[in-house]
């Protein structure tokens, strides 16, 4: 009986109602992404209640399911609670959730995301900007997950790009060199103060990143490529954008 449980900690990251009273619960962890049921979870009486909210590192006790593990036992250890105290804030931080939820395949390894998501609500609070860290999220959890849009070199022939490159394309991968730009006729024009955001950004650390100031034209095409980029690559719409974009429109 002992071998069917296991510990470990994550970061919720979505959550759906199933049934009468369950709850499915799916967690960011360091070793991946995990969905799981929590039984009861909706009845008032329920010990999982209020250690489940969506944001929130838990330290959880598992026993595998036959088709689904279930969640015997949880503790919440954060709820990142500064993040829920400003609107921008929290429409970034269901923004950063969906994203993990849409990057990272189920039962998938993805190095690195884990402690990217962590970071990122540790640091939008306090941010001066809040879309530098969300683009830099973006950015590092496309590399952590796997899909890394290539910025350095050509996509198509690998000699180091220069500032004179200006087509982005989502279907070969990245950034073409001049000699390439027929490579791909859908590829975009983009303009040198985005190709450079993007690359300081998938460069640097996250307190390096938010701290650089844009106009905010720049962050609108930043955040438009790689969400065309993220939707592509997980198949997937970002129901939370157009939330995220009310917000920050409203506030700038
Ligand atoms: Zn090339």
């Amino acid at each position: 009986m002992g071998e069917r449980l296991y510990r470990t900690t994550g970061i919720i990251i979505r959550r759906m109602d199933v049934g009468e009273a369950d709850r499915l619960i799916t967690v960011l962890t360091p070793e991946g992404k995990l969905t799981a049921t929590a039984r009861g979870v909706r009845k008032t009486a329920s010990k999982l209640a209020g250690h489940l909210e969506l944001l929130s590192e838990c330290q959880l006790q598992l026993a595998r399911g036959r088709s689904r593990d279930v969640i015997t036992q949880s503790m919440a250890l954060s709820r990142f609670e500064p993040v829920h105290n400003a609107l921008l804030t929290m429409a970034a931080g269901y923004y950063v959730a969906e994203l993990a939820d849409a990057m990272v395949a189920d039962e998938e390894t993805a190095p690195g995301a884990y402690t990217c998501l962590k970071q990122t609500l540790q640091h939008l609070p306090t941010a001066p900007t809040v879309d530098m860290v969300l683009h830099w999220y973006t950015l590092q959890l496309c590399d952590a997950a796997g899909y890394r849009p290539q910025l350095v070199t050509c996509v198509v022939c690998g000699q180091m790009l220069t500032e004179a490159a200006e087509r982005w394309s989502v279907r070969q991968g990245g950034m073409l060199c001049n000699d390439c730009r027929r490579m791909d006729s859908q590829a975009q024009l983009i303009e040198l103060a985005v190709f450079k955001v993007l690359r300081f950004t998938q460069r640097e650390s996250l307190a390096v990143v938010m701290t650089i100031k844009q106009p905010p034209e720049v962050h609108d095409r930043v955040f438009a490529l790689l969400r065309q980029w993220v939707m592509q690559q997980s198949e997937r719409r970002l129901r939370s954008a157009t939330f995220l974009d009310d917000v920050r429109r409203a506030q700038s």
